[in-house]
């Protein structure tokens, strides 16, 4: 139906002189020149709006109440009638009207009160009491007056049909008089209503309502608006009004104590009969919602498929406050649900891990000899870097991308005697905990010693790892090319350590090779193979795959990515797969050379793409049979997680620490959330800190991630009261405004001893000297230009501070550090100048960098020392 009318249509539409519309139209404010003039769908609910008001309807409030309690519907019945005899024989049409009123059955229970005996939510269970007598009450009048009003109109009605017959069949037999003839039907039958008109000005002979054959307009919207209106005269009028569904939609929505959805659902499951048969609504959708320990408001309202907003609403009624975002536990989620009408049911937590456990069972089968996966461990400047670096450029098949192997956190080399898969796990003397996660997936460790500088402490740390996670050794002696290499001490060094070597009777496999030149590294090959024989490592290689996350991070054109290794079965591109809290489908496949293979076998790394986001190393994935599981259990997971991370003892601030530790209060919590550019550090800042808990002191690290900080970081710091690290990323716009004005503790760092350091002086109680690094400006860089003198130059706009030409900078992309050095220009215009203020534009050549590009940010810093104080 079209959404403009003229007046004198609309008129003609709602069965009303055009000059009394006209003056309706005025009376409620609106002015129009004359009766062609356009009427729009906003003017037509003005005047809806009016005429409501003026037929005396009661204050909106009664009326929001009302309208949840019952749905009427309309129905139109036309009958075709013969009258007269003969000659005077003709048709006309009847049109029966009749109205039906649905009030909605008896409220749903209460509430079972096992699940609510606790006195904390009495109050809420009162207040839900209390409602719910109040509007069953309301209910029951509102059914009494409606069926008062609905017997009323039903008599009146029918007197005027009984009017409008008598008038019409006298009307026909008068024009048949007047000509002589008798008239077609037809024309009678459109003669008829029009002649019935002034006699009945409330009743509503639509113009479609004509001979049998006549195409109906859809009716279903009007009974529709029937249903939803309460005033009987304003109803009739909306739905002649022609008003879009959108507008009534919207004006039904605008009216803010409607509970609409369910009863939306009634109307229109009552409308769906159309405009020839009538059928009784359908019942009110009941869900049945299962709830856990707790739900975010939004989960909730997605189960119960309402708008969130309705669900805060409905809680807001209840007397509980709550947002969108906000995590309720599960008796105040089975009192909303129940409030809502529908059914709550306890989930068991388990229930998507359980199907998930059948499900990886189902997966088992023949299980065959499988690769052997390999960690290189040993101490600093030993030479694991070199001998995984070795093996990459001369045993890793290159691929299709010109022989460039990449760094996924693993691969694999072919030799004669079989695949090796090896981990190429970061070795940062710091985090022995990394090795030990690195030890977990590992079949065999090589431990790398180098020949002249023999066993070492973090040696001595590789041998406990290796023995605790049950792994055998094979000892790489390393450096053989150098004079001073004397790899019989190192033999002799190691027997001290148990570590027996086969020449001197024992079972530990050594090789002697140069990691430089490649000496021997073909022997250690073979002592891998070996050893991985006598392992008879075995695993199923086909059907759903399962294994380990290795290395994980948000890449900027791919999204997540994280290099898997794979255990059990085969890895597929188009997988459906769980991997810690993730989800996703398998979009992309690719190997340490770059190429995108189809599959991946077990102890085979392969980096995946199409992740829901980034996992943490160490995570588990399994590959399950469809999206929807994999969503359920990484969904059930996340929210257990969130959980545990809000019962987490919020903390207190580091200041506060230092202050309280020296009053000897029993211990002290420090809170931290840790964010970092790359996952190795995330983990590695994680063990670490955590590690540097003692009797005083016990450092949690609440939530840890890849990227800049972001507003829900912030928030989460702001309610723990966490201290923030961000280590090589930086606070976004928003997540500052929330930093700033909660006083939330933020600090940057790009050294990971720095890190280390800070939190162990605060967990010692020190008090000393600390170096802090203060930004004292920030330049956005618009442009950049290439000039033969200077290379790159950044044409900027410092935002805030200044910028100042002989303090350190650094380069920031998408709140991450891309670069760390100097400035080698800075310039006004064509002046080389020392600062540059806020506000102001400046050219900035970096030195030697130039891969500036517009939009990243240049920061200047300092490092200032601050004397700690109590
Ligand atoms: P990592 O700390 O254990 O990873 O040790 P790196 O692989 O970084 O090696 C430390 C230093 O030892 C580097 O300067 C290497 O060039 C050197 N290096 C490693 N392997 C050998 C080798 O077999 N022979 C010699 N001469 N130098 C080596």
């Amino acid at each position: 139906m079209s959404q403009q009318t003229t007046i004198r249509k609309l008129a003609e539409l709602v069965n009303t002189p055009v000059e009394k519309l006209l003056e309706q139209l005025a009376e409620a404010g609106m002015k129009f020149g004359g009766p062609d003039q356009v009427v729009t769908s906003a003017e037509k609910i003005k005047l809806l709006g009016f005429l409501r008001r003026t037929h005396g309807k009661a204050s909106p409030q009664a009326e929001e109440v009302a309208a949840p309690k019952k749905i009427t519907l309309a129905r139109r019945k036309v009958q075709e009638l013969t009258v007269g005899g003969g000659r005077s024989k003709t048709t006309v049409n009847v049109e029966v009207r009749q109205k039906r009123t649905y009030v909605k059955a008896a409220e749903a229970p209460p509430p079972a009160v096992g699940e609510m005996a606790d006195g904390e939510r009495a109050e809420v269970l009162r207040k839900l009491e209390e409602s719910r007598q109040r509007n069953l009450a309301e209910q029951q009048r509102l059914a009494e007056a409606d069926r008062a009003r609905a017997e009323d109109l039903e008599r009146k009605r029918q007197e005027e049909e009984t009017q409008r017959l008598a008038e019409e069949q006298r009307k026909a037999e008068e024009d048949q008089r007047q000509k002589g003839v008798p008239a077609a039907p037809q024309d009678a039958a459109d003669a008829a209503p029009r002649a019935a008109r002034p006699a009945a000005p409330h009743h509503r002979p639509a113009p479609d309502r004509v001979a049998p054959g006549h195409k109906h307009k859809p009716r279903g919207s009007h009974a529709m608006v029937a249903g939803i209106e309460d005033d009987e005269a304003a109803s009739r009028f909306a739905g002649q009004l022609h008003l879009s569904a959108a507008d009534r939609a919207r004006r039904s929505s605008a009216r803010p104590g409607s509970r609409s959805k369910p009863r939306r659902q009634e109307v229109r499951g009552g409308a769906g009969g159309g405009a020839g048969g009538f059928e009784r609504p359908t019942a009110p959708v009941v869900r049945e919602v299962a709830v856990g320990d707790s739900i975010t408001v939004a989960d909730l309202a997605q189960k119960l498929a309402l708008k969130g907003g309705d669900v805060v609403k409905a809680m807001f009624k209840m007397g509980v406050m709550a947002t969108i975002t906000q995590t309720i536990d599960h008796d105040t989620a089975v009192l909303v649900v129940e409030e809502l009408g529908h059914k709550a049911v306890r989930a068991d937590s388990d229930d998507a891990e359980t199907e998930l456990l059948a499900h990886v069972e189902q997966a088992q089968g023949d299980r065959t000899p499988r690769p052997p996966v390999v960690t290189i461990m040993g101490h600093v400047d030993h030479g694991k870097t070199s001998l995984l670096d070795y093996l990459r450029r001369t045993k890793v098949a290159t691929g299709e991308a010109g022989g460039i192997t990449q760094h996924i956190g693993a691969y694999h080399v072919e030799t004669p005697k079989g695949v090796i898969s090896f981990l190429d796990t970061p070795g940062h003397a710091a985090f022995t905990s990394m090795r030990a996660r690195g030890a977990k997936l590992t079949d065999i460790v090589v431990l790398v010693v180098a020949a002249d500088d023999g066993v070492m402490p973090q040696t001595k740390e590789a041998i406990q790892h290796a023995r605790a996670a049950g792994v055998p050794l094979i000892v790489a002696i390393n450096k053989i090319d150098k004079s001073t290499a004397d790899p019989l001490r190192v033999k002799n060094e190691l027997l001290a350590e148990q570590v027996v070597a086969e020449d001197f009777g024992g079972d530990t496999q050594m090789v002697e090779l140069s990691a430089k030149v490649g000496t021997g590294v073909d022997d250690l090959l073979d002592a891998i193979s070996l050893q991985a024989e006598v392992l008879e490592l075995r695993a199923v290689s086909e059907g759903r795959a399962s294994g380990v996350v290795i290395e994980s991070a948000l890449d900027k054109g791919r999204g997540p990515v994280a290099t898997v290794l794979v255990q059990e079965g085969r890895l597929k591109k188009g997988d459906y797969l769980v991997c810690g809290v993730q989800y996703g489908r398998v979009r992309a496949l690719f190997d340490e050379t770059g190429s995108q293979p189809d599959s991946a076998g077990p102890s085979i790394p392969v980096q995946v793409l199409g992740l829901s986001g980034v996992p943490d190393a160490g995570d588990d994935f399994v590959v399950v049979k469809d999206e929807r599981l994999a969503k359920d259990v990484a969904q059930q997971r996340d929210a257990k997680r969130r959980e545990s991370r809000l019962v987490q003892s919020a903390g207190s601030r580091m200041e506060d620490i230092m202050a309280q530790m020296g009053k000897g209060e029993g211990q002290q919590v420090l809170n931290l959330l840790v964010k970092a550019d790359v996952q190795g550090s995330v983990e590695a800042l994680k063990q670490s800190l955590t590690a540097l808990s003692n009797d005083q002191i016990r450092i949690n690290v609440i939530s840890s991630g890849v990227g800049g900080i972001t507003e829900s970081d912030a928030n989460v710091a702001a309610t723990t009261k966490a201290t923030v690290i961000g280590f090589n990323v930086r606070a976004d716009a928003s997540a500052r405004r929330i930093i700033e004005s909660n006083g939330v503790d933020l600090r940057y760092f790009s050294i990971i001893y720095d890190v280390i350091d800070q939190v162990k002086q605060v967990a010692s109680g020190l008090l000393g000297v600390e170096i802090r690094e203060e930004i004292i400006g920030i330049a956005e860089v618009r442009d950049v230009f290439r000039s033969s003198k200077f290379g790159a130059v950044a044409g900027c706009m410092v935002v805030e501070g200044v910028v100042k030409r002989n303090k350190p900078i650094r380069v920031l992309r998408d709140n991450t550090v891309v670069f760390e050095g100097e400035l080698e220009s800075l310039r006004r215009f064509k002046e080389n100048v020392e600062e540059v203020r806020n506000g102001t534009e400046c050219g900035i050549g970096v030195k030697e960098y130039n891969d500036v590009k517009p939009g990243d940010q240049i920061e200047c810093f300092e490092r200032i020392e601050v004397q700690r104080t109590l």
